[in-house]
């Protein structure tokens, strides 16, 4: 009898024990664009529960840092699920160029399914993949308002990923995921139109004061006009939000995508559901990093975050762990950031629009692309003027960060391909904004002297996908996509370098100033499921014991 005492005793230490180390659910959750500087920006008026549960009561890595040069939501996603930059993970860019098929190739395409969204040119394994493998039947779930942050986090042989498509309204998924439960979304589809309906306009919340507001913003009158005006919400508050698309432009996108987190959560009881806000992403590309509309935005979503950590604390209590990180940061508007005494610029690389016919159409939209052709054309003693035709360029498409070369033009010219790369190179690199460009051939060969930009652009780079030469822009400056609005994609500290924290069962709470990235959430997690997840380059952050 007292060994029977003795041995039920020591089986509920051992299954005790074993409880407290491995949770029952991890959440991870992804802001779109949410560069490190909001922390301590806007920290001072955040809500109990919010971005201070991490803060206060969680582990806060203070210097993580994307390792990689495209800072880009494929390739960020894809590195916070996989623990692996570009390089490996095969998502060299939200787009790329196919040599083979002369098409661009989105990165979470599929044409073999319905819709046409699924993680086949994911090229390595996810943690919940891992996860699967070692509890089988556990469900790994991917709720995003982007197609391609809940199909790239999950990964391959994750059970479902929902994302949101504005025209049902509501969210879908695709015959990819077979065992998808397909009656979830007609059910909660069919509380959207009411939710649209209930949000008719962006109001500005006071939860920051006005004069501190003043201080921590840059926003005046004046520079307004560089602000975007995306469907028709106007480039001041109160915005009208009169579609499905301008209410997932404002910070009420958050609330579509929590109650449909917390619905799968009912039904599915996953062990693993990345979350993806992605509101945050439209409004910083719209309205700029430093405007009025970031700043009530952040607050807002912190406490849409608190109003989701009550849920969670009431159905699992300390039996979750969750991770907070973004996929990439985001640069001032260049316009405000001169305006701030700051260097900033947008360089003009991008493709020649339907209709234009020669380099002067071209140049009025992408003037550096017409310099850099101009260049080349010198170099290689060619005629060119504002007149030539756009089929005798040498650079024949732009996808961030790559150029991929004109081969039909460069065998009719008879030139040697490695000379024009390397033509390319060199002309870029004393365009004004340019931080490096290197060609495909150097990207091939190991470079152990290798600067740190240049150390990114090697991660983010794979030869088959990616262009025939890489280049990068300096701090300040964007890609022009238009006259108005921002973006992100540099290897640049606003950037790449993002909140990564966790709170919850299994992590050590402490503010860490160890070098971290968030391409090490995988393998820290996976620690906890004991399961090796992640990258060979990644690390099991200090939170958590090895
Ligand atoms: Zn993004």
């Amino acid at each position: 009898m007292k060994r029977l005492v003795i041995t039920i005793l020591l089986f509920l230490f051992a299954s005790t024990t074993f409880a407290a180390e491995r949770p029952d659910l991890i959440v991870v959750i992804s802001i779109d664009q949410f560069p490190y500087y909001y922390l301590p920006r806007f920290e001072h008026y955040f809500a109990e529960n919010g971005f201070d549960r991490f803060i206060e009561h969680g582990a806060n890595f203070t210097e993580a840092r994307y390792p990689y040069a495209i800072t880009e939501t494929g390739p960020g996603h894809a590195a916070i699920g996989t623990g692996n930059p570009p390089s490996r993970s095969g998502i060299v860019s939200n787009d790329w160029y196919d040599r083979i098929t002369h098409e661009t190739v989105y990165c979470a395409a599929d044409p073999r399914v319905t819709p046409p969204f699924s993680p086949l040119n994911l090229g390595c394994d996810t943690l919940g993949d891992r996860a699967g493998e070692k509890y089988p039947g556990a469900k790994v779930v991917g709720v995003a308002l982007k197609d391609r942050a809940a199909i790239l986090m999950t990964g391959r042989k994750a059970t479902e990923a929902y994302w949101f498509d504005p025209k049902i309204p509501g969210f879908t998924t695709s015959t990819y995921y077979t065992a998808a439960n397909r009656t979830i979304l007609p059910e909660y589809n069919a509380t959207v139109p009411e939710y649209v309906k209930s949000h008719t306009v962006w109001e500005q919340t006071t939860f920051i004061p006005a004069a501190d507001l003043q201080r921590i913003t840059h926003d005046p009158e004046a520079l307004r006009k560089y602000k975007s005006n995306p469907y028709g919400l106007g480039v001041q508050f109160p915005h009208p939000l009169e579609s499905v698309s301008a209410v997932t432009t404002s910070p009420y996108g958050n609330g579509l995508v929590i109650a449909m987190a917390e619905r799968v959560l009912e039904t599915e009881k996953p062990l693993l559901l990345y979350v993806g806000l992605s509101s945050t992403d439209y409004i910083g590309h719209a309205f700029g990093p430093d405007s009025l509309e970031a700043a009530d935005n952040v607050v807002r979503t912190d406490r849409d975050l608190a109003g989701f950590f009550e849920y969670l604390d009431r159905h699992y209590g300390d039996r979750y762990t969750a991770a907070l990180t973004s996929d990439h940061g985001v640069q001032s508007i260049p316009e405000v950031a001169k305006a701030l005494g700051r260097d900033a610029g947008r360089f003009g690389m991008g493709d020649p629009h339907k209709n234009d016919k020669t380099f002067a159409d071209l140049a009025k939209h992408s003037p550096e692309r017409v310099q850099l052709e101009k260049s080349l054309a010198e170099t290689f003693k060619i005629e060119v003027s504002d007149a030539t035709p756009l089929n005798d360029r040498l650079v024949h498409t732009f996808q961030e960060p790559g150029l991929y070369l004109n081969w039909d033009r460069i065998r009719a010219l008879k030139l040697d391909g490695e000379q024009v790369k390397t033509a390319v190179r060199d002309a870029l690199r004393k365009m004004t904004g340019v931080a490096g460009a290197w060609t495909s051939s150097e990207l091939n060969a190991p470079n152990p002297k290798a600067t740190d930009v240049e150390l990114a652009i090697r991660n983010a780079f794979r030869a088959d996908r990616s262009g025939d030469v890489l280049m990068a822009l300096k701090e300040g400056w964007i890609w022009n996509f238009g006259p108005t609005g921002t973006t992100h994609g540099q290897p640049v500290e606003a950037d790449m370098h993002v909140p990564v924290m966790f709170y919850g069962r299994g992590i050590t709470p402490g503010t860490y100033t160890t070098e971290a990235a968030p391409t090490d959430i995988a393998k820290t997690l996976g620690a906890l499921l004991d399961v090796d997840a992640g990258g060979p380059d990644s690390h099991v952050l200090p939170c958590v014991e090895k």
